[in-house]
């Protein structure tokens, strides 16, 4: 392509416009909307013609915001499956119970659609640096798209977050910084270098551009579900990107035409009870969301006690029908371990918190039964090591000399002759 559908940037609070062919990150600290010529996409492209496209989320180029195709940074990602969960639903007691599966995509999470859009477009710009506070996966997502790119990039990440993301990044070639304290903290790092190092801040929604590529998950979702959205999303929330883009997806999409109904799911906002603003704000019927005292979940991707996209959040759940819900941190390891078990899915603690939140709301009477429902699991439980390690499910030790015990093996019990 020469040149995107992208017809200007608008702040998300209060509707300024702002030129999009030159570098921008936010408007007032708030974030930006990237805004395409909707009428020009439907005239260039047809939903039909998206099944000769590549499985990646570049077949929605049209809908993106990158101008020239030499800028595109890819690993070919996206096109995750929506795969059928039905021995979890009938254990749930649920009829269609869907996952889309991002624990398949490059790095491991959902966190490379955002770095394929937003480190492409700072290769657009002519950025040679980058820099981001990551509660872990997006990190190592950087990383690997930076060195793809050719790109410097540095990476500040709270000391507790899990092991696999910090190598992961250091592996890239990302100088890593381990700070005492949270995602914030390390923000206010980036924020404070961003003039002495001259790099670009790829946090969460302060550059308008990783929102655009989790936005492909709506689009996916909408063609996955042959064009007639689902009844329910659950997504599990942190900065919140995911679940406004995908929101946004809906609009363009009904926008061109191309839903078959215009019915759209209810969202829902999913957070761990051990760091739950989101779901609090939902709760007091406000727009902006407040700080928890101590956040502590084991669902290091939902450690993020502030949010500068809050409002954006609150206002599409609240626009889609849906809630925002915290779910028992208690109850993480329990239900990963569950849809591990029962469906083989690597479903990260993350999508555990969803599982929990759904089991909730069917039992509130929110979710009925019958409903056609998606959970994302948005990484790989590979990447959590931490948290696998502790209290694994059946491991025995063996020893070489062949005295196992077959009949207690086949009884389930520990197989070692005594
Ligand atoms: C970052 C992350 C989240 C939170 O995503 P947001 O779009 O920032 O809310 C959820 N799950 C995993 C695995 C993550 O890495």
């Amino acid at each position: 392509m020469e040149h995107s559908f992208v017809t200007h940037l608008e702040a998300a609070i209060d509707g300024t416009r702002l030129p999009a062919r030159q570098l921008q990150t936010t408007h007032d600290g708030r974030p930006l909307w990237v805004r395409y010529d909707l009428d020009a996409v439907g005239r260039a492209v047809a939903r039909a013609d998206l099944a000769a496209r590549e499985p990646d989320l570049w077949r929605y180029r049209e809908l993106l915001p990158v101008d020239r195709d030499e800028d595109v940074v890819s690993f070919g990602e996206g096109m995750s499956p929506l795969l059928a969960a039905p021995r979890l639903g009938a254990h749930l007691g649920l009829s269609h119970l869907f996952v889309k599966d991002e624990s398949q995509l490059p790095t491991g999470s959902f966190k490379s659609r955002g770095m394929a859009m937003a480190v492409s477009m700072a290769k657009q710009f002519g950025v040679r640096r980058v820099a981001i506070p990551t509660a872990g996966n997006a990190g190592g997502a950087v990383a690997a798209y930076a060195a793809r790119a050719g790109m410097e990039a540095y990476v500040f990440m709270p000391v507790d977050t899990p092991a696999v993301n910090r190598y992961e990044a250091a592996l890239c070639g990302a100088r890593v910084f381990l700070v005492d304290g949270l995602i914030n903290d390390c923000g206010a790092l980036v924020k404070a270098g961003s003039e002495p190092m001259g790099w670009l801040d790829m946090s969460t929604l302060k550059e308008p551009y990783r929102l655009e590529g989790k936005k492909t998950m709506g689009l996916e979702l909408a063609e996955q579900s042959h064009w007639e959205l689902p009844d329910v999303v659950l997504y599990p929330t942190g900065g919140g990107t995911g679940l406004i883009g995908m929101w946004k997806a809906f609009e363009e999409l009904t926008a061109l035409g191309w839903l078959d109904s215009p019915h759209r799911p209810r969202l829902y906002s999913c957070q761990s009870s051990g760091c739950a603003p989101i779901a609090d704000a939902f709760d007091r019927g406000e727009r902006f969301a407040s700080a928890p005292e101590q956040p502590h979940t084991l669902a290091s991707g939902l450690r993020v006690p502030v949010a500068v996209g809050d409002f954006m959040i609150l206002d599409a759940v609240r626009a889609s029908g849906g809630r925002a819900v915290a779910a028992a941190e208690e109850g993480i390891r329990e239900w990963m371990e569950l849809a591990c078990r029962l469906e083989g899915i690597s479903l990260c603690p993350e999508a555990a918190v969803c599982i929990g939140a759904l089991v909730d709301a069917v039992e509130a009477g929110h979710i009925a039964r019958d409903e056609r429902i998606v959970v994302f699991n948005t990484g790989a439980a590979q990447k959590y090591v931490e948290v696998l390690e502790t209290e694994l499910p059946r491991i025995d030790s063996l020893l070489v000399d062949g005295r196992v015990d077959w009949e207690r093996l086949a009884a389930g019990e520990p197989a070692v002759a005594s």
